[in-house]
């Protein structure tokens, strides 16, 4: 059999995106539960933000031509909590005002408190020249009526979410979560609290893949059909597959996707549909492979991961992420890299494109961690990224890298 050439990540990636079509299905969640989730809609804002002149002070609101010079007295006529408003202030005249209170009309200005001394008989004294406009929140200075505030595809954080609040909506459009089958094949797998340590059979090893790839998943907003391990055999993983491919948006399978005789994913996937692009040239996850399993009436998709944990952890966030991102409807799906100085030589080029993992360090440089074997999960543990460095390259200290941090791209 001809060994096939290495795919580049390059190449790979636009092809996979490619097949991720937004899923069609919409629903609307409560504001409340919409972190995490994507956007379906175009959110427009339907009043402005803020929507009156108001206080950013607790202070007097007055008119600033009648403090053109520090000192002058001026008659307190009204007083504007927040959540009332005011009436009419005339010349002479201010009001007792109060952070976020709208501001009266005829009044341009506000003065703080703390700029102004009481005096007898309901009048204050200004102990300052007031400019035009000062301590005044503008209406629509965050949001303007008619706006598009938020857009179609984006991903809701915190911060999203108070501001769909600020406009008045309960309810958000979001895509709905991709369902998502998940399964780890090897005979020497176990599962923590099945064995103890200490009673661990010769050559079984606990699964770990299982858990990061499922809490990976649930953060990227899944739903997730932890369906364990499957033995490694032929007919087993066929019946799992075809099963859950009925179900299911995409199944995601760890191990097995090697080239050897145990190695049962590919065959099976391709006896249930179509497997069209393995083998690509990073490292660690060169052993990745994407195909489709057919189901009645369609088809869901199938990614097999590399069964060495930090292979698995890193494919996913390169291939994985983007696809479930964009199953979602995110537009933006690429990780962002920002450039940093490597405090470390790394003089072994590799022909394959390179994660290394790395850890910033209180220089302001990165670190790396001394065994980058793909089995170590301890580096993805100590780091706090990855360099990405193109293959064939050495990395000597001194150098700007391109890094990705796992805060980020965990996110
Ligand atoms: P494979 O891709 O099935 O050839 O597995 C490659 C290596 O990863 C082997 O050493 C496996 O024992 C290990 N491995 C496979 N699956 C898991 C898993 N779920 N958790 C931890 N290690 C695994
Ligand atoms: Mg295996």
């Amino acid at each position: 059999m001809n060994r096939p050439s290495l795919l580049s990540l390059d190449d790979a990636l636009p092809q996979l995106l490619a097949q991720a079509h937004t899923l069609p299905e919409t629903q609307w969640v409560s504001t409340f539960d919409a972190d995490g989730r994507v956007l379906a809609q175009d959110v427009v804002a339907g009043l402005q933000v803020p929507p009156h002149d108001n206080s950013s002070m607790d202070g007097y609101a007055l008119r600033a031509l009648d403090c053109v010079q520090a000192g002058a007295v001026l008659r307190v006529t009204q007083r504007i909590p927040a959540g009332t408003h005011g009436t009419q202030l005339n010349s002479g005249e201010a009001a007792r005002i109060f952070t976020g209170a709208p501001i009266p009309p005829g009044a341009d200005a506000v003065v703080m408190q703390e700029d102004c001394e009481v005096l007898e008989g309901g009048q204050i004294k200004v102990n300052m020249a007031v400019p035009t406009a000062q301590w005044i929140r503008r209406s629509g200075e965050d949001v303007t009526r008619g706006a598009t505030v938020l857009s179609r595809g984006t991903r809701l954080t915190p911060a999203e979410l108070g501001l769909a609040a600020s406009i008045g909506l309960a309810q958000l459009q979001v895509s709905v979560r991709p369902r998502v089958a998940l399964f780890s094949t090897g005979d020497e797998l176990v599962m923590p609290g099945d064995v103890a340590p200490e009673a661990m059979p010769a050559g079984a090893i606990y699964n770990s893949n299982r858990f990061f790839l499922r809490a990976m998943l649930k953060r990227l907003g899944c739903e997730v059909s932890d369906l364990g391990i499957v033995p490694d055999k032929r007919e087993a993983t066929i019946a799992v597959l075809r099963d859950a491919a009925m179900h299911h948006d995409l199944i995601l399978t760890s191990g097995g996707v090697s080239v050897g005789e145990e190695d049962h994913i590919k065959p099976a996937v391709q006896s249930l549909g179509e497997l069209s692009l393995w083998q690509l040239s990073i490292k660690p996850g060169k052993p990745f492979a994407y195909g489709k399993v057919n189901r009645e009436g369609g088809v869901c998709h199938f990614m097999g991961l590399p069964g060495n944990p930090v292979s698995s952890f890193v494919t996913f966030l390169l291939l994985v992420r983007p696809f479930l991102l964009a199953m979602q409807g995110v537009t933006q799906t690429e990780v962002k890299r920002t450039q940093m100085t490597a405090h470390f030589d790394w003089p072994r080029a590799d022909k394959r494109r390179e994660f290394l993992r790395v850890k910033r360090n209180a220089a302001g440089g990165l670190d790396v961690f001394p065994n980058q074997s793909s089995g170590v999960l301890t580096s993805a543990v100590w780091g706090d990224g990855v360099v990405d460095n193109p293959s064939g390259q050495t990395i000597a200290r001194g150098d700007s890298v391109r890094f990705i941090s796992f805060e980020e791209w965990l996110a």
